[in-house]
């Protein structure tokens, strides 16, 4: 059965890289019915963030990335490979590290990604110590160590192991045990081919998760550099991903991401979830909070965070935004609040504000639900054309300005169907005051 095996050191918060490893071996996993193990190698104690395993746990949940999962903190259980020499050293030495030592034929392994590899790490580096001081075995040791006891079959990692995959193997001649398959993923790259620095904030997920972006649309972005799947497409969701995934399709050439894209990816999968009725019904959930954490204290009619308000909000604004945060951004502030318009500012568009004004105004009379974006342009056509001296683009403009106190934004009729009709008559009739 596959098993594999995320397993990251909790030496920093979790970042793109890391998701991505963890979402390969996730969908691998599941797409062979297999199981899933988080596994944080704390063997480094020195290194120890606080906070990162909680934020690797937190973030792969955030994500979906989660399944049947387990945390497998490192016990110590290497300490009781015992020896003779072991024994004796000990006895004058209570604190010894123990190093490996790495002799004979280095064997050859086949790569799932990068094929036949062999590298010779005895000639090179020297016995590398598997065991400090402190009482903590190294990475090499624990990782062999912990995926022979927990049964991993297959091991997906970045392909800066490559390397340590040879010292591994002579580990596991050495303890007598069949190793895993190895298939090394290649790196994750900016789009310029620089290195994705884990330095830079906003690569952590953490980050990209308060600036309001999907999951999904992350999961999306990062296996859309192509590797691991026949047809390199946009809008994947897990689901997807775990059926369509591929291994034997993951090349050895470095994956490049090109972040400046992922506000697409982002409302692509958010336009999938408003066309969900329940996931839709959750949006608007999280816009009244949005709403609620921007302007609270400014809302002038709690009407605003009527559900069909907000939700008329997110049907009619989908198509032009990336994020849900966009709609609280200060360009549909007018959504919310009623927008601070001065006289001059209008009388600077058109000397006929208030006949521009009575007009609208009778014009939206009576008509409490029925306006459609169609209707209301076509109504509007026609009265400027019936007004004396008003350009139709003057009068549109100032209506934009009146209805939302800013030059630009959607479509006059839109805003007015958005707001409707009854908080339209308000904003006009401020304006004749
Ligand atoms: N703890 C290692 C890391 O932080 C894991 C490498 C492996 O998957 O074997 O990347």
């Amino acid at each position: 059965a596959v098993r594999v095996r995320f397993a990251p050191s909790p030496t920093g918060f979790l970042h793109l890289g890391g998701l991505r490893t963890a979402l390969y071996n996730y969908i691998f996993a599941k797409k062979h019915q297999g199981s899933f193990i988080l596994r944080l190698e704390d063997t480094d104690q020195t290194r120890l963030v606080p906070g990162a395993a909680e934020n690797i746990e937190d973030m792969l949940e955030w994500a979906g990335v989660n399944g049947t999962y387990r945390v497998g903190w490192y016990d110590n259980r290497c300490r009781n490979l015992s020896s003779v020499q072991v024994a004796q050293k000990l006895a004058t030495d209570p604190k010894p590290a123990v190093r490996f030592r790495l002799e004979g034929e280095t064997p050859a392994f086949q790569d799932l990604v990068y094929g036949w590899n062999r590298h010779e790490v005895a000639s090179v580096e020297g016995d590398p110590v598997i065991l400090k001081s402190d009482g903590f075995p190294t990475y090499h040791l624990a990782c062999v160590v912990d995926d022979h006891h927990m049964g991993i079959s297959h091991v997906l990692r970045g392909s800066e192991w490559l390397v340590s995959t040879s010292k591994h193997l002579l580990l596991y001649q050495a303890l007598g045990w069949r190793p895993p398959h190895f298939a090394h993923l290649p790196l994750l790259l900016n789009r310029d081919g620089s290195k994705l620095s884990k330095r830079q904030g906003d690569i952590f997920l953490e980050h990209f998760a308060a600036a309001g972006f999907l999951p999904d649309a992350l999961l999306d972005i990062i296996t859309n550099c192509g590797s691991g799947f026949a047809e390199n497409q946009m809008g994947r969701t897990l689901p997807e991903l775990i059926t369509q995934f591929d291994l034997t399709r993951i090349t050895c050439h470095s994956a490049l991401l090109d972040l400046e894209k992922l506000p697409e990816f982002n409302r692509l999968h958010l336009r999938r979830l408003v066309s969900e009725e329940t996931q839709r019904r959750q949006l608007v959930g999280k816009l009244q909070v949005l709403v609620e954490e921007a302007f609270g204290s400014q809302l002038q009619d709690r009407h605003v965070l009527d559900p069909a308000y907000v939700e008329r909000i997110i049907l009619l604004r989908q198509h032009h935004i990336s994020r849900l945060q966009d709609l609280v951004s200060p360009a549909h502030s007018y959504l919310w609040t009623r927008p601070a318009v001065g006289r001059a500012q209008l009388g600077a568009i058109s000397e006929k504000v208030d006949v521009i004004a009575e007009r609208v105004l009778g014009l939206l009379e009576g008509s409490d639900t029925s306006l459609t974006q169609d209707v209301l342009n076509r109504e509007l056509k026609k009265l400027s054309e019936s007004l004396e001296g008003i350009k139709h683009s003057h009068m549109m403009k100032l209506l934009r300005v009146a209805l939302s106190g800013q030059l630009q934004g959607p479509p006059v009729a839109e805003m007015m169907v958005s707001l409707g009709p009854k908080e339209v008559r308000q904003r006009i009739q401020k304006v004749l005051s």
